[in-house]
């Protein structure tokens, strides 16, 4: 019989606390509702009563399908009753069934941070606990430092513990807040308090300020709690959470947390998690890093021959899981140390069929080393290297000459007044059916049909308001022209894997 594991994501809360990081409610709604999508237990959603956005976001009536929602908040202050806290009125007056309370565990921390006396802080922690449990489903108590409390006084910091198991937390979250216990000092100290609390109820929250927040909360999970807190690509204060992106998958495929726990999170949905990763980086405006394990774009990419040989024989050989299982996905890097399998694997993938002893094959891998040479890299250029190889091989239709183009950048002297213009002098066949697949801004369109309507061969495209793009619609590809506000001018061929494409035109 397999022990349940439970997934409490703080993205919303501990990962909105990050530095540079600023959730609007909408962006918030989106998270949630893809978070609610993958199953996990519980979404913090923030700290109602704090700020704005937070207020609103929990004022929202959202509904959710397999998540509880929860409200963050801080345990009462000394000397009011729980209450007339406001801080606690806030998390009983909004529409989350679950709620985390967060208090002090370490008796450094009630002195010098709060200035109460140990008894007082216990008290604090009760009382708010019982207040939340009379409305609550369920309460979280996020003993805050206990780690650091544990060390400098256990029995004070079980005590914390049992305070608020007493009065009706099913929870007691053991947060190592200032990031900084090792995984054997998690283990051993974990082992030691689930020897008088049963480890389920018991939760972990791991920082990440030795880089090893994750490995904390394998710790802790091998040591006995069954609650773990984290944040989608470890987003949170400092250096961050424990990575649930990376945690999810290692509880799921990895054999000694397959075989002994079930999640919520259905296995097949862990598929969602490239996506949902990525999401958070564009909500971010952050590049997704590449290397980020399960799910970055390196996590399973082959370059050098020999690994792209024997992938090809069998991807365990340097895989440790399949891509696909975290909605990830194979890439054969493509340079000048690629050998034949290399570019014959990648033609594979984009659907181009080449005869294995083909001297094409040695065509494009002549053709892609003279390029590098050169100066430019193939390596996770995909539609570049389609490009290249349609032209090896004769199939690259031309949609367009750009004749030239000029790029003006003004600055009047005063900040913020750099104006940008540009202008490109395109050759079109508008005899040509693609035509009619171009995008354009408003001016751009109206252009166009004039252009096309005098069927003239040249049109000028000018660009001095704002961005301009160029592109065909749909999902089989097509060519982009684009210039910035601030005048750089991109020109590429964007190819998907749609073979449909080349036998159109
Ligand atoms: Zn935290």
């Amino acid at each position: 019989m397999k022990e349940k594991l439970y997934i409490f994501d703080t993205t919303l809360r501990d990962g909105a606390q990050t530095y540079g990081v600023d959730f609007n409610v909408d962006e918030k709604k989106l998270l949630a509702k893809k978070l609610d999508e993958l199953g996990v237990d519980y979404i913090e959603g923030g700290w109602p009563g704090a700020n704005a956005t937070d207020t609103k976001f929990f004022n929202e009536d959202l509904k959710f399908e397999n998540s509880m929602f929860t409200a963050f908040g801080m345990t009462k202050k000394t000397g009011r009753s729980a209450e007339n806290d406001p801080g606690l009125a806030a998390m009983i007056n909004i529409n989350a069934p679950s709620a985390c309370v967060v208090g002090k565990s370490w008796d450094f921390h009630v002195d010098l941070a709060l200035r109460i006396t140990n008894e007082e802080n216990l008290e604090n922690i009760g009382e708010s606990v019982k207040f939340l449990a009379k409305t609550k489903k369920e309460v979280h108590f996020d003993a805050e430092h206990f780690f650091d409390g544990y060390k400098s006084n256990p029995n004070y910091a079980i005590d914390c513990l049992k305070a608020a198991k007493s009065n009706g937390a099913r929870w007691l979250v053991l947060c190592d807040t200032n990031g900084g216990t090792l995984p054997h000092e998690v283990e051993d100290i974990v082992s030691k308090v689930s020897k008088e609390i049963s480890g389920d109820h018991l939760g972990i929250h791991a920082h990440n300020d030795t880089g090893n927040a994750v490995a904390n909360t394998l710790a802790a999970v091998r040591a006995g709690v069954r609650q773990v807190q984290g944040t989608i690509n470890g987003l949170g204060e400092r250096c961050g959470n424990a990575n649930l992106i990376s945690l999810l998958p290692t509880f799921a495929f990895k054999n000694e947390f397959e075989n002994k726990f079930d999640l919520s999170i259905n296995r097949e949905r862990l598929n969602l998690l490239t996506e949902l990763s990525r999401l958070l980086d564009e909500i971010l405006n952050r590049v997704p890093n590449r290397t980020a394990p399960y799910v970055g774009s390196s996590a399973f990419a082959h370059k050098g021959g020999l690994h792209v040989s024997a992938v090809n024989k069998d991807p365990k050989t340097y895989e440790h899981i399949n891509p696909e299982l975290v909605g990830n996905q194979r890439q054969i890097i493509i340079s000048e140390q690629s050998g034949k399998s290399n570019i014959l694997s990648k033609l594979k993938s984009a659907g181009i069929e080449v005869n294995e002893d083909d001297k094409t094959i040695q065509k494009i891998l002549d053709r892609v080393k003279e390029r590098e040479f050169n100066g430019y890299s193939y390596d996770g250029a995909d539609a570049s290297f389609e490009i290249l190889v349609n032209k090896v091989l004769g199939k690259m239709p031309e949609y367009f000459e750009v004749i030239s183009f000029n790029v003006n950048v003004q600055n009047s002297g005063e900040e913020g007044q750099t104006m940008s213009e540009a202008s490109v002098k395109l050759k079109i066949d508008i005899t040509k059916d693609f035509l009619h697949g171009f995008f354009f801004g408003e001016d751009q369109a109206r252009y166009l049909v004039e252009v096309s309507q005098n069927k003239l061969e040249q049109i000028e495209v000018d660009a001095s308001k704002s961005a301009v793009k160029i592109e065909r619609i749909g999902e089989i590809g097509g060519t982009s022209i684009s210039i910035n506000s601030i005048g750089e001018i991109e020109l590429s061929s964007l190819i998907d894997h749609h073979t449909k494409w080349f036998n159109e035109f």
